[in-house]
């Protein structure tokens, strides 16, 4: 019999999986691999593994057999049905107190699930999010590990090995919270990726179509910003974007991308998390509802010659402008990232989950795609006041809002003058406006429910929670 030998085993030899286990070869721990399709091991093992410390398996049974106790087994496959398949397979090859993590992009009410699950028969289940793509896989990651904290002491060295650092070296991993707690985090982070990217987009459109700007201009645009309080992975890559030519037609290679987006999904479950949690993240879900209208492509066109918006106006001052989207994309972010926080706030609430949101912040400092110079900001805010209900109450968030909040208003004016949607920007200074305001109308949504269906309405004179009924039409 093989002796077991390896710290930790992974299933799932796609480019997720692969590259993770390269990263934890480099960092000196002995991986165990096994794949579904039998094949692909060998290939690994005889390819990009030979010569590290990655022993391959033929069967599932040879695999837990390599493992060192308490087995630490990792799954690297689809999200869904496989990684429910792959828990029922393993599971009587272990024993009570062994682990069993889901690194895929599952969803967190099945996270919770299977801790409970497990749980129930003696095994530690770990649900983590794992963000930065195949690169970051390989390189270091964001890891936002969850589900039962008797399995986080003997994961720990294995994942904050071989997760991204900060730059004082503290590692883009911690724990995260019970059951569900590491995928809904990770969840949330896709939602603000969603945001993130559509802001951006917003921005782009912004300076092509009302500064009339060509993508070149633009690169050095957005170069510009990700030198500021911008700085971040998405505008770094999105200046380099917009500088890359076509092979085929010499033209800017954006300029030929079909204007229609994709999605996996997560930016739903965030929204939908949203609205189940009461939570209002419109950001977040305007993102993902810009990527449905996007996809109407051809609807769109057809549209496009019978529905008339405004004629363009150029600014008056280019230089002016192009600043104003600046801070406005600035002010948005903010806004963006207190309803990711938010949501996370009210639903840990909900689950019993006592979440560190400066940790998460510094979680999602590097490795992940929503890296970001802003989250030390954020971090700080957090750190500062444990309890922060919304991170625009925060003393540097406050200041910089009221900086640029002028901008951010014109900017927004100026694209609805000019007929350019901007539904992130719209919904971000909504939420701002919403937020801000003592008294908003819901005194007259209270009132036409009580009209139309005696739902009953408190007092502003009366105690919260004292409910009161009126006969609006004396019949
Ligand atoms: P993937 O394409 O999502 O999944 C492929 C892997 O899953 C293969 O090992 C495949 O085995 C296995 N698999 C698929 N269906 C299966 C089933 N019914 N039963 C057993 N095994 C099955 O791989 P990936 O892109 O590396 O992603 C892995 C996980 O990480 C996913 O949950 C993904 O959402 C998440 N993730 C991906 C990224 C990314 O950038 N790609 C980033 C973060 C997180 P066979 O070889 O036998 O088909």
């Amino acid at each position: 019999a093989v002796p077991p030998v390896a710290d930790i085993g992974v299933i799932g030899l796609a480019v997720m999986g692969e590259n993770l286990i390269l990263n934890m070869a480099s960092k000196g721990f002995t991986v165990a691999a096994f794949n579904r399709t039998v094949s692909k091991v060998t290939a690994f093992t005889e390819g990009r593994a030979k010569g590290l410390t990655i022993v391959g398996a033929d069967s599932l049974e040879n695999f837990v057999a390599l493992l060192k106790r308490p087995r630490k087994v990792m799954l690297m496959v689809k999200a869904g049905a496989a990684v429910d398949e792959f828990i029922s397979h393993v599971k009587p090859f272990l024993e009570p107190g062994d682990i069993i993590i889901d690194g895929g992009n599952s969803h967190p009410a099945d996270s919770t699930r299977r801790t409970k699950e497990l749980s129930s028969e003696g095994l530690l289940f770990i649900g983590t999010g794992v963000s930065g793509g195949e690169e970051g896989a390989l390189t270091g990651p964001s890891i936002m590990p969850g589900g039962n904290p008797l399995a986080w002491e003997a994961v720990k060295p294995i994942f904050q090995g071989i997760a991204a650092r900060v730059d004082d070296g503290t590692p883009c991993c911690d724990w995260v919270g019970e059951e569900g707690a590491g995928h809904f985090v990770k969840m949330v982070h896709n939602g603000i990726e969603y945001a993130d990217m559509q802001m951006i987009a917003e921005s782009y459109h912004l300076l092509r179509d009302v500064a009339s700007l060509s993508a070149p201009q633009i690169a050095e645009v957005f170069a510009e910003w990700n030198r500021g309080e911008l700085n971040s992975y998405l505008i770094e890559i999105t200046a380099d974007i917009l500088t890359k030519t076509d092979d085929k037609t010499g033209q800017p290679l954006v300029d030929v991308i079909l204007d229609a987006a994709g999605q996996k999904g997560t930016g739903k479950w965030t929204s939908v998390a949203a609205l189940d949690a009461g939570s209002p993240a419109a950001t977040i879900t305007e993102a993902v509802y810009a990527r449905a209208m996007s996809a109407l492509k051809e609807e769109r066109m057809a549209a496009s010659h019978f529905l008339k918006g405004p004629e363009v106006t150029p600014p008056t001052d280019q230089a002016a402008f192009i600043e104003g989207v600046r801070q406005a994309l600035y002010a948005s972010k903010i806004a963006a990232y207190a309803q990711g926080f938010q949501l996370l706030r009210l639903s840990a609430q909900d689950a019993g989950w006592t979440l560190d949101f400066g940790a998460i912040a510094l979680m999602w400092r590097g490795g992940c795609i929503i890296r970001a110079q802003f989250l030390d900001r954020i971090k700080e805010a957090y750190d500062a006041q444990r309890d922060l209900p919304n991170l625009l109450l925060a003393p540097y968030f406050q200041d910089a809002v009221q900086g640029v909040q002028t901008a951010w208003r014109q900017t927004i004016a100026a694209a609805a003058v000019n007929g350019i949607p901007t539904p992130a920007f719209a919904s971000a200074l909504a939420y701002y406006d919403g937020y801000r305001t003592a008294k908003l109308p819901a005194n007259i949504l209270q009132a036409q429910r009580d009209y139309f269906g005696a739902h009953t309405y408190e007092r502003t004179d009366g105690p919260r929670g004292e409910f009161h009924h009126t006969n609006w039409t004396g019949r």
